[in-house]
């Protein structure tokens, strides 16, 4: 059985050739997209000389008294030529008068009639309070660099930099489907041996934090000719990913692999050595230059949707370079149990205290119990070669 890195690499392999689609879209929907240009500035920003305060733009000089000679709001220049006498009043984001190097903030005068006075104590520097064309960026220089999260700091650049359209990358269209005879819809109460279907909603929660397209396929009896008709359909679609979940493992109605190979997805690998999560399935379906990543993630569902925490996002971060470290290193607050050479993925809860980052996981760590998973706000990732962290411990964590 393969280990975690090296099925994570075979994805990351198999996910870097896949053919990125770009689409324009307005700059307010573009927020939480992923740029696809270099944008260029085609503006000096700030694009003129302007005052950083409120206060009196002076030609700088050894004096303390200036004559005021009259005022430039934001936004209602009019022109002046400063001489060493003169002061006009400004406001924050003023452009500057001719001659003007420097703005003594309102605090530090005193102003008798057209009388401008410094006040003591007050210290007046050359070129304090300016904010000069050019300063954050210059014109044609980068802004905002493709592959950049848009977010509200990097939309504002966006839009100092004119841009009304955006070119982004397009959504990941990923179609989702559940196998289980004893899977009822969410609306029907469970009786005897069913149970309410939640992976569905669980992968498609998921993949809308990462802000891409989903398509929700409902679920399906463990019946291989229903399976095979709904995999063949999905197939069809305009689909970049397709992640079923249940069905995958060794019991006698675990059709999928089957069902994939069927229909002409190639495996790429089958069981990873990690827990909770083994039987992971990873193939490419290709086509007349359409190319599915297809995923088979066991049914259970802190198993499922670990598998999407652990392999599914940080391989769609990669492909999308986002995948900067977000992961925490904290220390262990109780003893973990890991008798086996698997890596593992614990459930646990990250605080911080006194400074220090630190992480709990006293609850049960079945892969069936999906209400202390919810309570998670972490996966302890406890390596293959390591057994039974003790409380103290330094580990990683992985933000879910
Ligand atoms: P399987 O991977 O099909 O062997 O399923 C493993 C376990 O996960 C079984 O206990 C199933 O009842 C449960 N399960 C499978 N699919 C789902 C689902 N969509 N939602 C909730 N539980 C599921
Ligand atoms: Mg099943």
């Amino acid at each position: 059985m393969i280990n975690y890195s090296e099925a994570f690499e075979i994805i990351k392999k198999e996910i870097q050739k896949f053919p990125l689609q770009t689409e324009e879209v307005d700059i307010l929907e573009s927020y939480n997209r992923i740029l696809a240009e270099d944008v260029i500035a085609d503006v000096d920003l700030p694009p003129f000389d302007n005052s950083a305060v409120d206060g009196y733009a002076i030609k700088y000089s050894e004096r303390t008294e200036w004559k005021i000679i009259g005022e430039i709001s934001a936004g209602n220049y009019s022109a002046f030529n400063l001489t060493e006498n003169d002061a006009v009043l400004v406001t924050t984001g003023s452009k500057l008068p001719t001659n003007a190097d420097t703005v003594i903030p309102i605090e530090d005068v005193d102003v008798n009639g057209n009388v401008l006075l410094l006040k003591q104590n007050s210290i007046l520097k050359k070129g304090m309070n300016i904010r000069s064309q050019g300063n954050d960026l210059r014109k044609n220089e980068i802004a905002v660099h493709r592959f950049t999260k848009i977010d509200a700091k990097t939309i504002a650049v966006l839009a100092s930099c004119g841009k009304e359209k955006v070119i982004v990358f397009s959504k990941l269209k990923v179609a989702i489907l559940a196998t289980g005879d004893e899977l009822i819809q969410i609306n029907e109460k469970p009786g005897g041996d069913k149970l309410r279907v939640s992976n569905i909603y669980s992968l498609y929660a998921a993949l809308k934090e990462m802000n891409h397209t989903v398509i929700n396929l409902g679920f399906t009896k463990d019946d291989k000719e229903i399976i095979t008709q709904k995999v063949k359909a999905a197939l069809e679609m305009d689909i970049d990913l397709l992640i079923t979940t249940g069905g995958v493992s060794v019991g006698k109605y675990d059709f999928l692999k089957e069902v994939f190979k069927g229909q002409g997805v190639k495996e790429k690998f089958w069981k990873v050595n990690i827990k909770p999560g083994k039987p992971i399935y990873f193939g490419i379906y290709e086509k007349e230059k359409r190319k599915v990543l297809v995923f088979g993630l066991p049914g259970n569902p802190v198993s499922s949707l670990v598998n999407f925490y652990v392999f599914i996002k940080p391989a769609i971060e990669f492909l999308f370079k986002q995948d900067e470290m977000k992961n925490i290193t904290a220390t262990l607050q109780n003893d973990l149990k890991k008798k086996d050479g698997k890596r593992h993925f614990a459930r646990g809860i990250l605080f911080e205290e006194n400074g220090e980052w630190k992480v709990t996981s006293e609850f049960s760590q079945s892969s069936g119990n999906l209400v202390e998973m919810s309570r998670a706000n972490c996966l302890i990732e406890i390596e293959e070669e390591r057994f039974n962290p003790k409380k103290g411990e330094r580990v990683k964590c992985i933000l879910i």
